[in-house]
This record gives structure tokens, sequence and C-alpha cells, in this order.
């Protein structure tokens, strides 16, 4: 595995950040990986005023789209050695990263597809004058993604706003910049001109939230928790800029009265701890039927029970290590203050004496859904199980939460999945399946849990502004004048 330089690109050069170096960290050993300098106030700057490229808005959709195909090419034939660097900077499992990978890969190759294959609008006629509708790119545009999933978070930012002819700004999280620096490596490599992309490692609060100002970003694309969201909302209000965001969760995953046991334990599990729960789409909240709580309680114990610990590097691992020592130590707290709020612990709960990042799978009952457990985001291996007598209170306690993310329904009754879909409150609902994702699809969060659409072919759209084009038919003056 190559571990990038202690380099990051500003202004289309590789050098030294002028901020603070970050030490990165192996969380599977504790041991360090590499030191990166982090961006300084003068890099945001120096990137912002070259990421501008006229060059590469002009080029014609299919001139661009054949770059960003590319970029998909060069990510799979570097496939192993991204996904290994993002499993040694995240802990995540190898078989999580790979996939992450590809994902990545096959949204560069979507959003090519997308740009080559948009229409302009001709709008129907209302008068004797032909109307348009037509799409330019922002100008400069600022990515700042979270440490859960870097790789696919930074594609879904990167591909949609080059496509759309921008420069990108790219901050990826403090603690997880190195894959985000691989990927530009290669993005540059497919013939992107170097200066319209910038990767600005370095903390929120100075690289972030100057690059947020940055009179030059006329949009802010944001992947992370809601206070931070809140934030950077307040400084986009003042800028009257455009921001999309996806934010956090606290989804409800409910297992139906005639739900397959067999099939419900797994998904649950899979949506609960894969990633080691660090997901915004975790499926943390677990409403069982009070008829049959009993028997799911004992099945999912039993299975998260089964669940192998161990580096992300291990073929077989499910649950690796949490991406720092830091977050592991905040989740394990957060299992405390629950036992101070009166849960019972079924399985884990316990910081294990292994030298990583660990955190067992972990499951809770006996809380009220409007515990701050139940309703604040944990963010780790912690589900909590919740009883429900009928389908009204359900959905009444599914949909009391600030967040409104994902939802996930474990039926055989598709009438019930299609009654249950519509009333609770989320961005996406699964239904017999869990954490799928296709960037086909767009992907959205309601209430607090994010603002505008990602994903899906309109997801280009985020990253333009729109104009609209009158061409007058007649002949003669207009006839107010005259
Ligand atoms: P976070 O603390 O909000 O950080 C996200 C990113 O924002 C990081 O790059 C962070 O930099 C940066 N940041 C922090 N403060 C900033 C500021 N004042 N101005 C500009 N940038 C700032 O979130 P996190 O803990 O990394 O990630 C976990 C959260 O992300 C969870 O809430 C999760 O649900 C959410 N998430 C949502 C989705 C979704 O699609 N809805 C997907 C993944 C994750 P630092 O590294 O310095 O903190």
């Amino acid at each position: 595995m190559t571990v990038p330089a202690d380099e990051i690109l500003v202004a289309g050069r590789w050098r030294r950040g002028g901020g603070a170096p970050l030490e990165c960290v192996d969380p599977a050993t504790g041991e360090p990986l590499a030191v990166v300098h982090a961006a300084s106030a003068r890099d945001v700057d120096d990137a912002a005023q070259a990421a501008a490229v006229p060059e590469w808005a002009a080029l014609l959709p299919h001139e661009r789209a054949r770059v960003l195909m590319r970029v998909g090419d060069l990510i799979e034939r570097d496939a192993d050695e991204l996904a290994l660097l993002q499993t040694r900077n995240t802990g995540k499992a190898l078989r999580e990263t790979r996939a992450l990978v590809a994902s990545a890969a096959a949204t560069f190759r979507f959003y090519a597809a997308a740009l080559e294959t948009m229409e302009t609008a001709l709008t129907p006629q209302r008068g004797p004058y032909l109307t348009m509708s037509v799409y330019e790119p922002i100008g400069v545009v600022g990515a700042i993604t979270p440490w859960n999933s870097p790789i696919a978070s930074d594609a879904q930012k990167i591909a949609p706003a080059l496509a759309a002819g921008n420069g990108v700004l790219l901050k990826p999280a403090e603690a997880t910049p190195l894959v985000s620096l691989a990927l530009a490596r290669l993005v540059l490599e497919a013939g992107v001109p170097a200066p319209l992309l910038s990767v600005l490692p370095g903390s929120g609060s100075v690289v972030g939230d100057a690059l947020v100002r940055h009179p030059l970003v006329g949009k802010v694309a944001f992947t992370g928790g809601t206070s931070t969201g809140r934030a950077i909302g307040r400084i986009a209000a003042e800028k009257i800029m455009p921001v999309t965001m996806e934010l956090g969760g606290k989804s409800p995953t409910i297992v139906c009265p005639d739900a397959s046991a067999e099939q419900a334990v797994a998904g649950i599990l899979y949506g609960i701890f894969s990633s080691t729960g660090q997901s915004c789409i975790a499926g943390s909240r677990i409403f069982l039927p009070a008829a049959r709580y009993d028997e799911f309680r004992d099945l999912l114990v039993a299975g998260a029970s089964r669940l192998r610990l161990g580096p992300g590097v291990a073929g077989d691992t499910q649950v690796a290590p949490l991406v720092t020592f830091a977050h592991r130590d905040r989740v394990a707290a957060l299992v405390d203050r629950a036992r101070e709020e009166g849960a019972r612990v079924l399985c884990g709960g316990a910081v294990p004496s292994s030298a990583g990042a660990y955190y067992p799978p972990t499951l809770l009952e006996g809380l009220p859904n409007t515990s701050k457990t139940c309703q604040e985001e944990i963010f780790g291996p912690v589900g909590v199980l919740l009883p429900y007598v009928d389908e009204d209170d359900l959905v009444r306690q599914a949909n009391d939460s600030v967040y409104g993310l994902a939802c996930g329904i474990w039926t055989a009754d598709y009438r019930r999945a299609w009654r249950i879909a519509r009333r609770v409150e989320a961005g996406t609902v699964w239904i017999n399946t869990y954490k799928q994702f296709s960037i086909s699809t767009p992907f959205s969060g309601m209430k607090e849990s994010g603002l505008g659409v990602d994903k899906g072919r309109d997801g280009i759209l985020g990253y333009m502004r729109q104009k609209s084009v009158y061409w007058g038919l007649d002949e003669g003056p207009l006839p107010w004048a005259g």
C-alpha cells in the first residue's frame, strides 16, 4: 500500500499544506500511518482563485464525459490499493471499502452518462416568443465530507460538480484525508485540468469555515452532522448561497407481525452493525411487535453476539474498529448514559481489551422512544429495541424524531408495507431489504436529516444555475411604446 506523501493538492500543485500537521492513525492498531500538513486559510484562497477554469466549462458535454469515464477506469485499476488505504485510515472492513471504491468508480461513470445525455428544455410556447431553460456551471463549489465513507462521499460530490463544469474544493474529514488525496491523483491523471480540483485537509473550524465563507465559493455540498450543517447553513444564508446537506439520522427499522424472522433478523443486524454502526442511515431504533417481542429480541441478541469483531484487513471481519479511539470512547460514554437512563444491556456494552478502537455490537431495551438514547444519534454499533402495539402506535413512535433519513420495513404484506412506507417521514424507505444504494436513485433527508437531493440523474442540476432565455419571434417592435 502506498501512503500518499505529505502533500495536499492546492490549485493544481502538490505541496505541503500551510497548516498544522495532522497525524493519521490506523484505528485497528493505534499505529501512526502518515502525517499530512493541513491546509491553511491561504491555501483555501489560492485554491478558490484558481478553480474556475473556463476551458473546462466550455468543453462540449461528451468531451467532459470522456474524461470522467476515464476517472472511473483509473479508480478500478487501483481499486485494491484504494480499498486498503481507506481500511487502514478509517478502520472499515475491506469488504466494505472495496464496495465503496466500486461505488466511486460507478458514480463517475454515471455522471459522465448523465452529462452526455442531459437535455436543454424548450418550454411550451405561450406568446410570440420561444422559451428555453438552460443550465450553466456555478463556478467554484465547496465539498465537505465526513470520515465514515470518504471515497464514496467524495465521488458523489466531485463527479456531478465536475460534470456540471465547476471547479471543486474538497475538504475531507480531519482524521481521514488519505483516500481523498489518492483519488485526486487519479482525477488529474484522467485529464481533468489541474487547478479545477483542490483537496484541502484540516479541521472543520479552520479549513471548512474558510471554504464556506470564501466569496468565490458559490455552493457548498455538505455531508456530516446536523449541528455542523446548521452552522454552515447560517453562513450560506448570509451569502445567499445554495447548499445541499446530507445530515444525521436515527432511523427506525420496523418488524411487522407477519415478517419472516430469518430475513428480518439478518437485515436488521446488517442495518445497524455493518460499518460498525458508523452510518447515517443505520437502523438504530428497532421496532418490534409486542406480540412477537421476546422471539425477535432473542434472535437479534443471538445474531449480534455471533458477529465477528476484528481488524478491517481480515477477510472474515464483520465488525471492524471505530474510526478513532476518541470516537470509540464517545460511543462507550453514550452507552453508559443509556444505562443511567434505565436501559438494560442485552449484549455488548463494554470496551473489549483488544488493542484497536473496538466496540462490540450492543443491543439495549427498556427505554422509551422519548429517551435521549432513542432521540440522539450515536453513530456506533448500538441499537435500541422498542415494542409497539399497533400500526398507529408504530407510526407515531417512528415519526417522533427530529430526523427523517431512512426507514426499514419487514413484512410479507405488500399493502401494509405501502401504508407504512407512505406514513413514515423518511427520505429513503427499504422494504424487505436495508442499506442498499443505487447512484441512479435520488437520496435526501427529511426534517433535520437534510436539505436538497443528491444522486440520481438530476443530482447534476444541484451543481448548476438555471437560466431562462426568451427568443422574440415578432418582426415588428413591441406594441407598448408605440
Ligand atoms: P461533522 O463533525 O459534521 O463533520 C463533517 C465534515 O464537516 C468534516 O469534514 C468536518 O471537519 C467538517 N466540519 C466540521 N465543522 C465545520 C464547520 N464549522 N465548517 C465547515 N466544515 C466543518 O460530522 P462527522 O462526525 O464527521 O460525521 C458523522 C455525521 O455525518 C453523522 O451525523 C452522520 O449521520 C452524518 N452523515 C450523513 C450522511 C448522509 O448522507 N445523510 C452520510 C454520512 C454521514 P472535521 O474533520 O474537522 O470535523
